[in-house]
């Protein structure tokens, strides 16, 4: 049923790629003039490692995912354009998604000319698998699944995922932006069984580097080496190279960073939940918390006058009236508390 030469966009298949010098000699030397790099200003003066095999070798390690079957892009956002780039033809295939959902998938699609085909969540923002597989067509070439989801918060039952993956014969791409907070397992240890899923995480989140740019895709060998042969040669510099190996050197301070983080997710609920100004809060995998509050704008206008900015997410299907507060410290979550519940109290 998966036949992965079948999806991929024809002048991709055929692409030849191109040879940059450190592809073409990666050994020992000692005198390097292949590249027409300066000799000067050490060590910037050479191009990166283009599949940066040592980050890999780490993180094949941390993650328990072969070094092959990792790509690493400028965040996630250069992966999700991949997807696009190497399975969708423009103005002829589409995609499906749920909504809402993280928006970078569907400003792709835009940006790539693919049509974005969106799927409601149900009202209590589990996933309706049927409508989801129902939505695909012969031209359906990728599923995008977000789990825990943006802006929701919550992760979908492993089951429900299985099945959108077992159901459909084109890629489902499960984006774990938010799983280190999650207590869902990840999906990257399916990757065996699902030749068509590929699961994505990143830096920017539980890692504390959205400042550096780093994403990573888990896929089989094939996909990986597709999303290589259309990337930039050097699409990760050096020096997120040289800081990835640091940083993976402190996963203990990590763990510290999202124990802190959900034992605080759990107090910033309790306190938002005793609100009069606070309708409801949904459940949460996730670093952030969905609130339906008496009247978002206003009290997002509100907060933003006291310094104190949130995302407001009424205007998006199926969260109206919802603002959606990240976890920050406990003097920022008891910041937004203390704003929120003065709204409304001035006379
Ligand atoms: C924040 C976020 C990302 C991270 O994107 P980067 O480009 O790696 O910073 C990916 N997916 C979702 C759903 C997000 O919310």
């Amino acid at each position: 049923m998966f036949d992965l030469n079948k999806l991929v966009r024809q002048n991709i298949l055929s692409l030849a790629p191109y040879s940059c010098a450190r592809n073409e000699f990666s050994g020992t030397a000692s005198v390097w003039l292949d590249a027409n790099e300066s000799p000067f200003n050490g060590p910037y003066n050479r191009y990166p490692d283009p599949l940066q095999k040592q980050v890999k070798e780490r993180l094949s390690a941390i993650k328990g995912v072969d070094a092959e079957r990792i790509f690493l892009g400028n965040g996630s956002d250069e992966c999700i354009d991949l997807m696009y780039r190497v399975f969708c033809q423009p103005k002829v295939d589409n995609v499906v998604a749920i909504a809402p959902s993280y928006g970078m998938y569907e400003v792709c699609a835009d940006i790539n000319d693919v049509e974005y085909r969106k799927v409601a969540l149900n009202d209590d923002y589990t996933i309706n698998v049927d409508a989801l597989l129902a939505a695909t067509d012969e031209r359906t070439k990728v599923i995008w699944i977000c789990s825990p989801n943006n802006p929701t918060g919550n992760a979908f039952p492993v089951a429900d995922i299985e099945r959108v993956i077992k159901g459909f014969s084109g890629i489902v791409v499960v984006d774990e932006a938010y799983g280190e907070f999650s207590s869902q397992p990840s999906m990257r240890f399916r990757l065996n069984e699902f030749p068509n899923l590929l699961v994505m995480q990143t830096f920017s989140k539980a890692w504390g580097s959205a400042g550096v740019r780093l994403g990573m895709a888990f896929a089989s060998e094939a996909i990986i080496g597709l999303f290589n042969k259309v990337k930039y040669p050097y699409n990760v510099n050096m020096l997120t190279q040289q800081f990835a190996l640091d940083h993976l050197a402190k996963l203990d301070d990590i763990k510290a960073w999202v124990d802190t983080l959900l034992s605080e997710r759990t107090r910033l609920i309790n306190s938002l939940d005793a609100l009069p100004q606070v309708e409801t809060t949904f459940p949460t995998d996730a670093n952030f918390v969905l609130a339906r509050v008496v009247d978002a704008d206003d009290i997002y206008k509100h907060l933003q006058a006291q310094g104190i900015i949130v995302r407001n997410r009424n205007k998006v299907e199926k969260c109206l009236g919802c603002l959606r507060i990240t976890v920050g410290t406990p003097e920022e979550n008891d910041a937004v508390i203390n704003g929120i519940s003065n709204y409304g109290t001035e006379q």
